[in-house]
Order: C-alpha cells, then structure tokens, then sequence
C-alpha cells in the first residue's frame, strides 16, 4: 500500500518515493534554544515523530537531521529586533552558551519524555558557521547578495525567479512592512539578512570573522547550509510548522535553488499549529504553557502526545486542560484494557489480525490520518472475534507509530511522585515516625491514592 504524504509544495497529496534507493532523507527545522519549548513547539516535533515512525513502519530506512538553532533567531523572525539568544541570556544573566546548552538540553529531555525517536544528526548553528560563510560567498559571486552598511549582508530576492513559489506569495502585492518589518536600504521587502555586522560599539558574545566583516548569520542561511551539508543538494522531506511556510522555508528554497540551479527538497510538509483559546501559543505570558507545566498538573507526557494524536497534522489543534483531560482519560482506558488482557491467558486464532493491520496501514498511509488510525484501533479493541492475546499483538505493532509506549504499561500507572510518597511512607513506618507516616497517607489521599496495610506490606489502589 502506497504511502501519500500532503506536499505544500504542489498542494497535492502524493504518493511518496524516496529519491535514491530505500532511504529518506529527511530534515526537520530545530527549536531556538533560548526559552524552553512550549507545547505548540512540542506538537510540531510530535507530528515529525509520527511521520518518521511511519517511514520507519513502511520499511523505509532513514536519514535524518535536525538543527539547534543557537544564534541568528532575530525576536520579530525577521531582520529587526534583538537576537533571541542573546535576549536569553540578558533575562536570565547567564552567557549566550550557557542559555544554549541549558535550553538544548531540556529540549531533548522534552523529546524523551513524548518517546519521540532522536535525529541521526543534531547539528548546531555555532557548529557550522565555515559553511554558512560559505554558502553566502556563494551566493554573492552569483550576484544574489547586496550590502546594506551598518546593517549586514542581504539576499535580493528580485533576483531568484521562483521566489515564493512555495508560499504562493503574491510577490507583486506585497507592500514594504506588510508581510515583514521595513528595514532601511532593503531592495524589495522580501528581502533578507545572510549576514548580519555586530553593533560597532558593542561585542557580541557570539560573533565570527567573514569576508564581510565581524557578525553573525541569519536564522535561515543556517538551515539551508546544514540541511546541504549533511543531505545533500537534492533530497526527500523538509519539515516544520506552517509559520515556516512564508518566510523561513521560502528563503532557505531561495538561498540553495539560487546556487544549485534545481530543485532543493522534494516534498515539503508542515504541521499546523496548536491554539490556546484561538490565540497563538506564545513563549512568554500565560499563553506559555511548556512540558513541565503539564507534568505539574499530574499529566503524563504520554497523555499529552495521545491528546496530539486525536487530531490530524494538518488541522489546528485547541488546547485546553479539558480536552487534555479527556485524552488523559482514554489513554488511561487504553492502558487499562492492557492490563485486562494480559491478565487472560486463553489464546485465540481469529484470523482477523491482517484485516486490522491493513485497516491501520491504510489510515497512516493517507497522510499521517492518525484520528482515523486510533479509531481503527478502538475499532479493533471492541471485536469480540479477537483474543486478547491477538490484541495484544495488534496493539504492540500499532504502537510502533502511535509511540505511547505501550508494552511498557505496567499494573497502576502511577507517577514517580507518588512511587516516592508511597516509599517514604514505608521508610517512616520502619523508623515508627507515625505522625511522618500519617501526614504521607493524608497527602496521598489528596491525590487520589488509598493505602491499605496488609501483613504483605502496603498496598495500594486509586479512590
Ligand atoms: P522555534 O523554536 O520558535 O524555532 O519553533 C520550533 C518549531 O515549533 C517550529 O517548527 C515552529 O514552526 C513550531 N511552532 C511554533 N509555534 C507553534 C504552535 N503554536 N503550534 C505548533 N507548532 C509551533
Ligand atoms: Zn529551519
């Protein structure tokens, strides 16, 4: 069965085929790492997971990059305004560096937490910068660049035929500052930084020699000279959200085609974002909800990744902790089930495996349709005709691109938290702290879990 994917590039879903041999090659833009990720972030990096589990499930091999970027990210994503990074560091009185590894960090802890399979290749910005310069020195002996003195290197954009196509930019149409900030001695609206000069009064904490002088990259040179580096000049799927579309995506496809003369990337694919109360999810403010905040509220990871599953990739997704709580609430049913069924031990032969597997593989074919898929499952979950153990099985293969990490669902799905109560309590117990012991069970009852004390030990189970 074919695997169609949805192409912003053409606007038509299609069947996908990797361009050489088996393998995918596959970039996906990484998170600016001066703030931790929020969930929206998170959703994006969720959908790619999903797209890559089922290039994995359709026996594709895979390569696969994704950035940091850990400088050039300007505050307005465009070529005004501070630099991300160094606005990090300012808030939080640490060095560029150190906001970066910090923030990379509890980023990839946050892709752990969702089981979202790692990147062959993590590849920063500071990293790569010869072959950003590169790239650039590149373009200005094609004659795509200009400088603005004072300001940095720019790429006009008058000069690249196809620009916009991705987007369908009504180049025309566009007035200066309608689409981007107006920046002073820019050609053509659409224009934009390759090379930015640091300020001549002040050091920068990240700054590089280059032909053009001392300063930094843009944000999107990064992606263009990375993604080239290590996929080459023509490769499979580039991925991102869909604010990535106009701008981002745009300029990268300008900055390589220019050079290459051909077309970069052969499918582009775009997640639509996830919305707080129809505003956008922000990275301040109380619209910054991140994992953490999540967990604090007594959610799984999972629960959140299952919450992204029951809408498709392409739809906006609308958060809110009621909605979260009823994916919590199925999910917990889903786990449950497992439990049930482990717990019977007569096997049956239906027959019936392949007609789910089918029905599965046909939902996730069609563009990542994991609404549909999860219906099939539940679809799967309530025939009489199966054993358990046959659900068992389908359940584990399902999982492979679901990803809730299902094999390992254990007796009472219990977070460490209350583990570490329940254990304290114990300790207490041992060292006849009974007031210690007390206040214990009372705070676990506040959350929900009932202690017995048997002549076994303890026991457990939720009110
Ligand atoms: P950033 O760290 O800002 O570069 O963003 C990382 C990724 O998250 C990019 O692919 C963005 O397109 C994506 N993104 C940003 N906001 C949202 C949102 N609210 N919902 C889904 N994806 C988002
Ligand atoms: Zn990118």
């Amino acid at each position: 069965m074919a695997l169609k994917l949805y192409n912003t590039l053409t606007r038509k879903t299609q069947v996908f085929k990797p361009l050489q041999d088996n393998t995918v090659r596959l970039y996906t833009c990484g998170p600016t790492v001066y703030n931790y990720a929020h969930i929206g972030n998170l959703r994006t990096y969720i959908f790619e997971d999903i797209l890559v589990r089922t290039l994995l499930y359709n026996n594709f091999k895979l390569k696969r990059v994704m950035n940091i970027t850990d400088v050039g990210h300007l505050t307005a994503d465009s070529d005004n305004g501070e630099e991300k990074m160094e606005l990090g560091a300012k808030r939080e009185g640490k060095t560029v560096w150190e906001v970066a590894d910090f923030y990379t960090k509890t980023f990839m802890d946050d892709l752990k937490k969702l089981n979202i399979l790692p990147p062959d290749i993590v590849c920063k910005a500071t990293d790569n910068i010869k072959e950003q310069i590169e790239l650039i020195h590149q373009l200005e002996k094609k004659g795509f660049t200009y400088e603005i003195p004072g300001d940095g290197i720019y790429y006009n954009t008058i000069k690249f035929k196809k620009y916009g196509n991705l987007a369908k930019l009504d180049i025309e149409g566009l007035k200066a500052g309608a689409r981007v900030e107006l920046v002073e001695g820019k050609k053509n609206p659409t224009d934009f930084a390759l090379w930015k000069f640091s300020p001549k009064d002040q050091k920068r904490q990240m700054e590089w020699p280059s032909p053009w002088g001392v300063g930094f990259p843009g944000w999107h040179i990064e992606c263009s000279a990375m993604a080239t580096k290590y996929l080459g000049d023509h490769f499979d799927i580039h991925c991102g959200g869909i604010d990535h579309i106009p701008v981002h995506h745009t300029n990268e496809i300008a900055q390589i085609e220019a050079v290459t003369k051909k077309k970069w990337v052969n499918f582009w694919m775009h997640g639509e974002f996830l919305v707080l109360e129809k505003e956008k999810m922000a990275k301040s403010g109380d619209n910054f909800i991140t994992l953490s905040v999540v967990e604090s509220k007594n959610f799984d990871p999972l629960d959140y990744r299952y919450f992204c599953l029951s809408a498709h990739y392409k739809s906006k997704l609308n958060f809110s902790w009621e909605a979260l709580e009823g994916a919590r609430n199925a999910f917990k049913n889903l786990k449950n089930r497992i439990i049930d069924f482990r717990t019977d031990k007569k096997i049956k032969e239906s027959g019936k495996k392949e007609k789910y597997q089918k029905k599965f593989l046909k939902c996730i074919n069609e563009d990542l349709n994991m609404p549909l898929a999860l219906a099939v499952m539940w679809e799967m979950l309530g025939d009489n005709k199966l054993g358990s153990n046959e659900k068992l099985d389908l359940l584990f293969y399902f999982d492979k691109v679901l990803g809730l990490n299902l094999e390992k669902v254990k007796e009472e799905n219990v977070s460490d938290e209350i583990k570490n109560l329940v254990e304290q309590r114990e300790q207490a117990r041992k060292n006849k702290d009974w007031k210690r012991s007390d206040q214990i069970r009372d705070e676990l009852k506040s959350k929900g879990i009932i202690l017995e004390d048997t002549p076994e030990g303890v026991r457990w189970k939720k009110a």
